[in-house]
């Protein structure tokens, strides 16, 4: 599909632990995808919580797979948790999980391609359907991380893999670029992921306490893993 001229092919290069931010472009299909979110009247942004949370869970579930052959990767941690804060004053919401990480390149190639398939094809479905039936689409589908954009202005996602010594910040606006950088381990989680979302004026709702428990408990009640939720300053 793609070629060395290609902006995909940008990100695919190893990342350099640099102390300056590199960034990179988006792959072309992940550039319409978050055009589509950011400019989708029609659709139901409250799902960013959903997806956000999935993917917390399955960090989850990755981690306890391959903690079955590398027992050391749980470490003091060995009970895996999904903790959701909530700030008024700052606007954001972050979702911080104990799972495995992803490591600088990981980042690269998670969050700035579509590895997906199921999301190519919701693309396609959605750019024939009518505004109506986008929501449900989306619902179908599952678009995944980048409904983060949805609601927020800014995400960053701020990562370390099990078992490795160094962090890596992600960071984007969702209009077109991202940068990856190292930061401090003692920014970071000990073990896995923080996703900080910085909320747009519109969608400061999702700092209350009331509507995002509500949500937890209709979209993710199933989720294998324990989740918390705390209002700061608490
Ligand atoms: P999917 O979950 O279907 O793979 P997403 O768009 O939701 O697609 O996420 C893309 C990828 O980003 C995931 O497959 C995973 O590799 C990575 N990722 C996202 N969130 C996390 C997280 N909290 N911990 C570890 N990896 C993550
Ligand atoms: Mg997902």
């Amino acid at each position: 599909m793609t070629t060395e001229t290609t902006p995909a092919a940008e990100h695919a290069a190893p990342v350099t632990e640099t102390s300056a931010p590199a960034t990179h472009a988006f792959e072309a299909d992940v550039a319409r995808l978050l055009h589509m979110m950011v400019h989708s009247v029609y659709s139901d942004k409250t799902v960013f919580l959903r997806e956000l949370i999935s993917n917390a869970a399955d960090a989850c579930e990755k981690l306890r797979y391959e903690a079955l052959s590398a027992p050391e990767l749980l470490g003091n941690e060995t009970r895996t948790q999904i903790a959701i804060t909530l700030d008024p004053d700052a606007k954001t919401l972050t979702i911080e999980d104990n799972g495995i990480g992803m490591t600088a390149d990981d980042m690269g190639e998670a969050l700035g391609t579509i590895a997906r398939s199921g999301t190519k094809a919701f693309m396609d479905r959605i750019a024939a359907s009518s505004g109506s039936e986008g929501a449900q689409l989306i619902g179908q589908f599952g678009v995944g991380f980048y409904s983060a954009f949805m609601v927020a202005e800014k995400v960053d996602v701020i990562s370390r893999r099990a078992g490795a010594d160094t962090a890596s910040v992600w960071s984007s606006d969702g209009l077109g670029t991202y940068t990856i950088a190292p930061v401090d381990t003692a920014e970071a989680p000990p073990r896995g992921t923080r996703v900080v979302l910085h909320l747009l004026e519109d969608a400061t709702s999702f700092t209350d306490r009331f509507t995002v428990e509500r949500l937890i408990k209709d979209q993710s009640g199933h989720v294998p893993v324990p989740i918390t939720l705390r209002e700061k300053p608490d």
